[in-house]
């Protein structure tokens, strides 16, 4: 009896925080994972050697998302180490937050740099060949932020509502052959990103939380699991948001 291939997996900013906790989850799931990391090699080889554990296939690759050759070597990689690849999740991004009054620049261009054509550049990669296998799973992190805005974050809440509007066009480009597009938009989620909010702020930012408390990267990763599997096969151009109710 032939083997049963595993589902291939590619995950950005897989290194640690949300991305980290997703290859964990899908390694569990069954999935092989690919994952690509910033700068950290030895975070990353600790995570890949972790979701071996569950006996996936596991590759961990340094690219920039921000670069479109970069992404490209990273999915060619994927592709010939792993098998073709059937979910596509985006979770690398970054903030350089200031009130616009101060936004430098390089900033604003940073963050759409890597949030927004992150995003365009992992996607225009993967689509071409799911649209040739007819089926597919995106699931794409934007943020709350991205859905009522942020002051402070002018640069961070556009790349996130950019993410959602293109993730809904894409959803109607491509559902008919069969390829789900979906995004999750978390609150406040216990990662580096959110570790250098302090004191009064951390406070704050928890008071608006219904729930208050900060969110998990495994509850995250749960909620981009679903989305990704068969069990969400109805559900696309959805906006789920994961806030412990900050928004109601
Ligand atoms: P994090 O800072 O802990 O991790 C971000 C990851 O992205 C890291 O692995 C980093 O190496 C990678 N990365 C950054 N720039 C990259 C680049 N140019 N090329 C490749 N990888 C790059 O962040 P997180 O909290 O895990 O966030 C994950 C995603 O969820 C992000 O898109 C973030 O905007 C979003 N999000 C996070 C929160 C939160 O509260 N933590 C809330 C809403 C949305």
């Amino acid at each position: 009896m032939a083997e049963k291939k595993n589902r291939v997996a590619l995950v950005t900013g897989g290194s640690r925080g949300i991305g980290r906790a997703t290859v964990l989850r899908l390694a569990q799931d069954g999935y092989d994972v690919a994952f690509c990391y910033q700068a950290n090699q030895e975070a990353a080889d600790t995570v890949a050697k972790e979701a071996a554990g569950s006996g996936a296939r596991i590759l961990a690759r340094r690219a920039d998302v921000s670069d479109m050759e970069s992404v490209r070597a990273l999915v060619r990689a994927a592709e010939q180490e792993l098998g073709p690849i059937d979910v596509a999740v985006t979770a690398a991004g970054i903030t350089r937050d200031n009130p616009l009054v101060m936004m430098g620049d390089h900033d604003w261009h940073q963050v759409m740099d890597v949030n927004l054509d992150g995003v365009y550049h992992l996607c225009r990669s993967v689509v071409f060949e799911m649209m040739k296998r007819k089926s597919g799973s995106i699931v794409n992190l934007s943020s709350v932020a991205g859905v009522y805005g942020h002051a402070g974050q002018t640069n961070y809440a556009a790349s996130k509502a950019g993410i959602i509007a293109f993730s809904r066009s894409l959803a109607k480009e491509v559902g008919r052959y069969g390829i789900r597009v979906n995004t999750v938009a978390p609150g406040f989620i216990e990662t580096d990103m959110t570790a250098v909010l302090e004191g009064k702020t951390r406070k704050e930012a928890l008071a608006s939380v219904p729930l208050r408390r900060m969110g998990q990267p495994e509850e995250v990763a749960d909620l981009v699991a679903y989305l990704a599997s068969d069990r969400a096969a109805y559900i696309t151009g959805a906006v789920l948001q994961i806030d412990g109710g900050i928004a109601i």
